[in-house]
């Protein structure tokens, strides 16, 4: 098997018909070498019949059913996890990505990438809010995380056999697969397009939804909100320290200080211990999540001497 094309729908029985027809014939250079997944995530319409009426003409469809709605991010590892192709395609269903750009994508990959991502240079027919949250998004990430993440990239992506085993092995439950794509490391290259409007249906992002999606790539690759009252208590201990100069200067000048610097006092302190002490837990907690997600230490990207000869390590 050569390409596994993986697409997650939630609700797209519009869609499918449509992003069949456009996939069979992206694929068709590659015969009987390519494999479309559809992972259908828990829809409450036709999109499970749609999908089985699809795959009737279409042998190299292969439909997955999840029991209930578990989220993009959740529905696509389902598909990544049965892909078998030595390269993986993966695209939204509302062909807001085109398929076409597989066969550049390939191109790339024949060049030594293990990573191709679409970057969106444009987003047509997207709400300005759609648009202007997505550019805070990527920017607010990138401020916060410890590694790199692409950004205006989603996952439309074709990844290698390699890269994406590195990312299967990666056991967190909050998954943000282009995030993981980014910190699994091997060649990564980026091919610019433009984002077209979704063709039918409606988003199946509401705000609710992204925001889940924006808590869980945020936390999932920083722990620098933990962080965030141990800076407070800096800034409070530091005031703390400005008052008791003051009150002290004028209990040695007038012999007594006014009311109300005492009390800011105490309560700056304070408030700087407390807040400290939360900082110290924060570095704990944070520390804790590392260790809990378990992910492995380092992937092997490529090894001068074959895996038969070296039968104790595990290359990716
Ligand atoms: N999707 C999914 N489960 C969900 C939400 C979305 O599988 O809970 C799928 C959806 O069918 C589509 C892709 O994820 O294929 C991206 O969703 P959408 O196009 O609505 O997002 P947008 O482009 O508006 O950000
Ligand atoms: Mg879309």
């Amino acid at each position: 098997m050569l390409i596994s094309v993986v697409v997650p729908c939630m609700n797209e029985e519009a869609s499918v018909p449509y992003l069949v027809e456009r996939l069979t014939q992206t694929i068709a250079p590659y015969g009987a070498r390519a494999e479309i997944l559809l992972v259908d995530d828990g829809s409450s319409d036709d999109t499970w019949a749609e999908i089985q009426r699809a795959g009737q003409s279409c042998p190299q469809l292969r439909g997955i059913r999840l029991s209930a709605n578990r989220g993009h991010q959740v529905a696509l590892t389902a598909g990544l996890e049965a892909a078998k192709g030595e390269r993986i395609f993966m695209l939204d269903a509302d062909l807001q990505d085109p398929p076409e750009l597989l066969g550049d994508m390939m191109g790339m990959m024949d060049r030594g990438y293990d990573v191709v991502y679409g970057r969106r240079k444009e987003r047509q027919g997207e709400t300005v809010f759609k648009r202007a949250t997505a550019w805070m998004f990527y920017r607010a990430l990138n401020a916060m995380s410890d590694i790199e993440i692409p950004r205006d990239t989603g996952d439309f992506r074709l990844v290698s056999r390699k890269a994406l085993d590195a990312v299967l092995s990666m056991p967190e439950r909050a998954r943000f697969v282009r995030g993981m794509f980014a910190w699994a490391g091997f060649s990564q290259v980026g091919i610019e397009y433009t984002r077209a409007p979704r063709e039918l249906g409606e988003t199946k992002y509401p705000l609710r939804k992204m925001m889940r999606f924006a808590v869980d790539a945020m936390t999932a690759f920083s722990t620098k909100p933990l962080k965030f009252a141990t800076r407070m208590s800096f800034a409070s201990l530091a005031f703390s320290f400005l008052m008791m100069i003051y009150v002290m200067h004028s209990l040695i000048v007038y012999q007594t200080a006014p009311g109300w610097a005492s009390v800011v006092l105490v309560i700056s302190l304070f408030s700087g211990v407390q807040l400290l002490t939360l900082g110290i837990l924060g570095e704990y907690i944070g520390r804790l999540y590392v260790e809990a997600k378990n992910r492995p230490l380092y992937f092997v990207s490529e090894d001068t001497r074959s895996a038969e000869t070296l039968p104790l390590r595990k290359v990716v």
